[in-house]
């Protein structure tokens, strides 16, 4: 068995749901890339005796266990004297890191205005520079120190890495986390582990799974992961460097079992590919669309810069008007991509329509040909655009990536 990592997130508001954790996922892909193996990801609130427990179960079957948030001057940031208990080390002021946090607070304070509370400064400047005694220092990014605190001697456990919370602070002190002593010894030599990605669009997933049951005997140390989202079936595989035969095999397979649906077999995601096609041929797009609130155009812009123009309607009427057609049905969606293409100046032109029914129109129309299809997208609001916006991708990538055929 290779190096195994815990990850402790902390915080009420993430626990909660407030703030959505950007620090466990983060950890996580980076310890993966180096070929740790995280098996745990444990979100706690602020309560020491919760944060104890977590701690307690992740050194169980880890050699790391890495803490996020709570470092904070603040009564509820905790996390620095609940490590150092559990560690068994005894928390001890660092009077050179006391001035060095005072010195970033009063550069910090400086721009707004200077320090309105002194001694209540100084008393959070100290209670941040309370290091477990035989800590290592981490330097701050922010205000508060991070810590590598190695259990007391005569104990067992695993190091405790310990972060701050704010997302950009935590990443900006991740390196200088992988240089420290006690972690380099922990993670030294550790083989890397490879990820792959496949995408498929339209292909159920336990079609895809009677194709891994095929293959099974082949894929031999490769760790194959599915995830189906919005109609995509994402494939990562994991592997070490000698597996790398097998994951050749799975590539292979899936891509002689779905030839029309594997979309991509290097990662790059629809948005990608459609911004890549566009800029190939030179081609402008436009939308019209109903019924989105603009998210097609949103989706689209964020990554191609081939957009010229979009209309967002609301109402039958401004539909009808805006199509020139009396249909929002499937002739509907093509009329108002022809309209997006004459409004705009564009090659190419996208309508997508859909009021008081289930059923969305997708049309795609560029130089060559036109596309249409029609998805059945209930339910709430954002799980319809949820829906509609890979559908309106994947339509157009077949547009641009293939010969365009009537219909
Ligand atoms: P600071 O000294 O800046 O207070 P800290 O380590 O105490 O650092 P927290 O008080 O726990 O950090 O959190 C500070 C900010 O970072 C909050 O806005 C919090 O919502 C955000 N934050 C904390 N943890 C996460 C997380 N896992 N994902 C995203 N945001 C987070
Ligand atoms: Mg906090």
């Amino acid at each position: 068995m290779g190096v195994r990592a815990g990850i402790v997130v902390t915080g009420t508001e993430v626990l909660t749901g407030r703030v959505r954790d950007l620090n466990g996922p983060w950890l996580a892909e980076e310890l993966r890339r180096l070929g740790v193996d995280v098996g745990q990801v444990v979100v706690v609130g602020d309560r020491p005796d919760d944060l104890r427990t977590a701690l307690e179960f992740l050194a169980a079957g880890n050699d790391l266990v890495i803490t996020s948030g709570g470092l904070g001057p603040t009564a509820d940031d905790l996390t620095a004297a609940v490590v150092a208990q559990v560690q068994g080390r005894a928390p001890r002021l660092d009077q050179a890191l006391e001035q060095r946090i005072a010195a970033i607070v009063a550069r910090l304070s400086a721009r707004f205005g200077g320090v309105r509370h002194p001694e209540a400064s100084a008393i959070a400047t100290r209670k941040q520079a309370m290091v477990p005694d035989g800590a290592d220092v981490l330097e701050p990014t922010g205000t508060a120190p991070g810590l590598v605190v190695p259990v007391a001697v005569g104990r067992v456990g695993p190091p405790v890495v310990v972060l701050p919370g704010p997302p950009w602070e935590l990443q900006r002190m991740w390196p200088a986390a992988l240089a420290n002593a006690v972690v380099r010894k922990v993670i030294a030599d550790v083989p890397e582990l490879r990820q792959h990605t496949l995408r498929l669009w339209g292909v159920p997933e336990s079609d895809l799974a009677a194709t891994l049951r095929r293959l099974d005997s082949e894929l031999a140390g490769l760790e194959i992961t599915t995830c189906l989202r919005d109609g995509e079936l994402e494939v990562v595989t994991r592997y070490p460097a000698e597996a790398e035969p097998g994951l050749w095999h799975l590539v292979d397979a899936v891509g002689a079992d779905f030839p029309e649906q594997l979309f991509s077999a290097d990662g790059a995601e629809v948005d990608e590919l459609v911004a890549r096609a566009l800029s190939d041929r030179g081609w402008s797009v436009a939308v019209v669309e109903a019924a989105t609130g603009g998210a097609v155009s949103a989706r689209l812009t964020a990554r191609s810069g081939q957009v010229v123009g979009g209309l967002v309607v609301t109402s039958i009427t401004s539909i009808t008007s805006v199509g020139s057609v009396g249909s929002v049905g499937a002739a509907g969606a093509v009329a108002m991509a022809e309209r997006a293409r004459a409004e705009f100046g564009a090659d190419v032109g996208v309508g997508v329509t859909a009021v008081a029914e289930e059923s969305v129109h997708l049309a795609v129309v560029t130089p060559t040909g036109e596309r249409s299809r029609t998805v059945v997208a209930g339910g709430a609001v954002d799980m319809v655009r949820g829906r509609i916006g890979p559908a309106v991708l994947h339509l157009l990538r077949e547009a641009l990536t293939r010969s365009v055929r009537p219909g």
